[in-house]
């Protein structure tokens, strides 16, 4: 058998090693290694993949969000509604900014942000919304959407763990997560469903006058060379990586199928187990398993991590402690929050390895040692 990794990213670039060899060096031939016709090319791929009439490219995820926060004009003293239970970059940017992130709950069954929550969150000072893709299933972006234009408030779709997700609203329309928001945001960070081999990230809008200032902030605020408007950042994909990423943009709806066939997999092992909820997946999206992550009941999730770690299998924690818990949002009140749904998730969920390269004998191993550990 295969040693058994999260992800393997190895051995899914050996299948295309002909290909990404020729793209980087020809990237080097030609020395332009920022901006120009590679980044470009990819970006209006990515652009026509999604659907989204803009694509900007930047250097991660993070800056992606921060990008978009300032392209809304968001300023000190405004407040965004986010979910604690996320990856710490979705709100540490709201911070950095000076805005109070508005920390809520999230659906028990799909992780994602709870719409009933958002609600009673909002205030005079709320300006924005950021649902989180979490895992690769979908926030419910119809009623967050229709809250949205109620209050009049920007959403930011953090779309790092959604990329290829078809959303279906109840009138029919199909439209990629991230292309629903205002503004969607992504991250190619290598071990992402679309990534790089190093950082990149990319800000998703179809509204032309937000494209614009997006752009500018991306590149110190420059309207045209050395003329800076507004303060913006150096956020830049580089061409090695838009390369190497417009490559593999050929093949995410492969890597999507080969994901959820393993998630399916691994639902059918599990399935009717008392003690492991499977992920669910609600019928309106289509989920892009980032994670495949399992809810125990009543089992020793650390004793499991080690029991599979002894046996050569890794698995992860995403994410032992919810933002409202980090020490880092203690000045913002995180630790008066009451999140008991997001704390019971956060305490029970493991993620098992899940990417494009898993095959069926590394799977069972993996089944019949995570049900030899929770069977006992
Ligand atoms: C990875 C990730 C980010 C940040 O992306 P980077 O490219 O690492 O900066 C933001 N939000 C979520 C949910 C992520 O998973």
């Amino acid at each position: 058998m295969r040693p058994l990794q999260m992800v393997d990213t190895k051995t899914q670039y050996h299948k295309i090693k002909e290909e990404v060899d020729a793209a980087v060096i020809a990237v080097m031939e030609s020395s332009q290694f920022i901006g120009g016709n590679v980044v470009n090319g990819f970006a209006s791929n990515l652009a026509a993949y999604h659907a989204s009439k803009h694509v900007i490219p930047c250097a991660n995820g993070t800056d992606a969000l921060q990008i978009a926060m300032m392209a809304l004009g968001l300023k000190a003293g405004d407040e965004v509604i986010t979910p604690s239970f996320t990856y710490i970059a979705t709100v540490e940017v709201a911070a950095l900014l000076g805005i109070k992130p508005i920390f809520v709950e999230v659906d028990p069954k799909t992780f994602c942000i709870d719409v009933a929550a958002i609600k009673k969150a909002i205030t005079p000072l709320t300006k924005a919304i950021v649902p989180v893709h979490l895992y690769g299933h979908a926030a419910d972006m119809e009623p967050i959407m229709q809250l949205a234009a109620k209050h009049q408030l920007y959403v930011i779709e953090d779309n790092a763990q959604g990329i290829g997700n078809d959303y279906t609203f109840s009138n029919g329309t199909i439209k990629k997560t991230g292309s629903i928001g205002h503004i969607g945001c992504t991250s190619f960070y290598p071990s992402k469903n679309l990534g790089a081999f190093g950082d990149g990230g990319a800000i998703f809008t179809n509204d032309d006058a937000l494209a614009e200032k997006l752009k500018m902030i991306a590149s110190h605020g420059q309207s045209k060379r050395y003329y800076h408007d507004v303060i913006g950042c150096n956020s830049r994909l580089d061409a090695m990586q838009a390369a190497i990423l417009n490559i593999k943009l050929a093949h995410l709806d492969e890597y999507i199928v080969a994901r959820r066939k393993a998630a399916d997999y691994y639902d059918a092992a599990f399935a009717g187990n008392k003690n492991i909820t499977t992920p669910f997946r609600a019928a309106n999206n289509t989920h892009v398993f980032h994670q495949y992550t399992l809810l125990l009941n009543n089992i020793n999730r650390d004793a499991l991590h080690q029991f599979l770690a002894d046996k050569g299998i890794p698995s992860m924690i995403y994410y032992p402690v919810p933002a409202h818990r980090q020490k880092m949002f203690d000045a913002f009140g995180g630790s008066q929050y009451h999140l008991p749904v997001t704390d019971w998730l956060t305490e029970r969920v493991i993620s098992l390895p899940i990417h494009t390269e898993l095959d069926e004998e590394q799977q069972q191993f993996i089944v019949n040692n995570v049900l030899e550990f929770v069977n006992r």
